[in-house]
């Protein structure tokens, strides 16, 4: 057996400072956002507040999750029902499941064998039928944002980055979320940040907040109290359906102290992957696709293909790394993973992607949270390490 001292899905505590708001706002039972005065501003507009600054982006709609800010993303740049979306092959199942929720039909895009879009296979389904992108950066890696972002300005499709998983990875720099029309983040438990469930959205585009807030469900006037320019969301007001995916301020009180942890989370995170890819690496059997020059990620988990390993020896590999007590999950072997786009049987046709399914076949997938110590990482490399050669002698 090879135990780690916590387990890997043990989530972080929640910073105290958040007790102190959630006592006060159990005594006061005020716990729905649009309770607050128009110049008190309660928890959850705090947060939107707070992100917006934390993002260098003008606006911020908090809301019960990223699949809610997904949906509410396509909603708001204009997809209408039949139209079609462009989506990665290589996704949560949230991603198709928000473009059904639309009532448009997802397109899947192939990916390689690095966890990033094929180009030649996104250029050639970008068509006039795409009214919209969704670019997933699944476990922050980036796909090539600067071809992405030339092509769909150039074809004046709007793109959505699905930032769930990747609040704190840069592209040349900048925030991943900043880059297309729309960002959204995730605050459910196993992202960075954890408010059990949660979501936000970002965007500089003022006809889109003013959008998503009304559907989220600012009905009536309430949308008043998100203090934005009155015009953009007059020419709204009664026009829009209310599908109420709004953020509470309980939500909204754990979530708000832990952004004071994102940068110590990012940069442990980073050290401990890097370490970790460093040993795997080193073994014939194991490669860790490297990041595109431009990308710098923010890591809670570690992603490596199998190097020459039969099907047989990969099914071996995830039973005998289970009785090890290192469990390595393999995308596309692991029963009904979400992951995996042959399983989304709820979108229909679901077509052929050669790339991608076989990088599912081979490409692994461990948590290794930030909160990890040295001789946890140590642990990990030497399980992984010990299954490949359980099964490769
Ligand atoms: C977690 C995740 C989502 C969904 O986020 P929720 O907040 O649980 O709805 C969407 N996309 C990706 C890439 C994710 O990792």
């Amino acid at each position: 057996m090879n135990q780690l001292a916590t387990s890997v899905f043990d989530a972080e505590p929640i910073p105290p400072e958040a007790r102190q708001e959630v006592e006060g706002l159990l005594a006061s039972g005020d716990l729905f956002r649009y309770t607050a005065a128009l110049d008190q501003p309660g928890p959850v507009q705090r947060l939107e507040d707070e992100f917006a600054t934390l993002m260098g982006a003008k606006y911020a709609l908090a809301l019960n999750s990223c699949s809610s800010a997904i949906f509410l993303s396509l909603q708001s740049v204009g997809v209408c029902p039949g139209d079609q979306v462009l989506i990665p092959g290589f996704t949560f199942a949230a991603v198709p499941s928000a473009v059904i929720h639309a009532g448009a039909q997802p397109i899947l895009v192939d990916v390689g064998d690095n966890y990033r879009i094929d180009l030649a296979d996104f250029e050639a389904k970008l068509s006039s039928q795409t009214a919209a992108v969704v670019i997933s950066h699944m476990r922050g890696h980036t796909s090539d944002m600067d071809r992405i972002m030339a092509l769909c300005d150039a074809a004046h499709v709007p793109v959505i980055e699905d930032a769930a998983h990747s609040l704190g990875t840069t592209w040349h720099d900048k925030k991943i979320g900043t880059i297309g029309k729309v960002g959204c983040f995730s605050f459910q438990s196993y992202k960075l940040v954890n408010g059990g469930e949660g979501g936000i959205l970002i965007t500089d585009d003022e006809d889109i907040i003013a959008r998503a807030v009304i559907m989220s469900g600012a009905y009536e006037h309430n949308w008043q109290k998100h203090r934005l320019n009155i015009n953009a969301f007059a020419i709204h007001q009664n026009m829009l359906p209310l599908y109420n995916l709004r953020m509470n301020n309980l939500s909204a009180a754990v979530i708000r102290p832990q952004f004071a942890e994102i940068e110590r989370r990012v940069n442990d995170g980073r050290a401990n992957h890097d370490y970790v890819a460093a040993k795997l690496n080193m073994s014939p059997f194991i490669e860790v696709p490297k990041p595109l020059a431009p990308e710098r990620r923010a890591p809670d988990s570690i992603q490596f293909n199998l190097v020459d390993f039969t099907d047989d020896e990969a099914h071996r590999l995830m039973a005998v790394s289970k009785s090890n007590g290192m469990a390595i999950s393999i995308f596309g072997l692991h029963a009904d993973n979400a992951r995996a786009f042959w399983n989304w049987k709820f979108i229909g046709n679901i077509p052929e992607l050669p790339k991608t399914r076989a990088m599912l076949m081979r490409a692994c997938d461990m948590r290794l949270p930030a909160r990890l110590t040295r001789a946890d990482l140590d642990r990990v490399v030497s399980g992984v390490l010990g299954s490949i050669k359980d099964v490769k002698g």
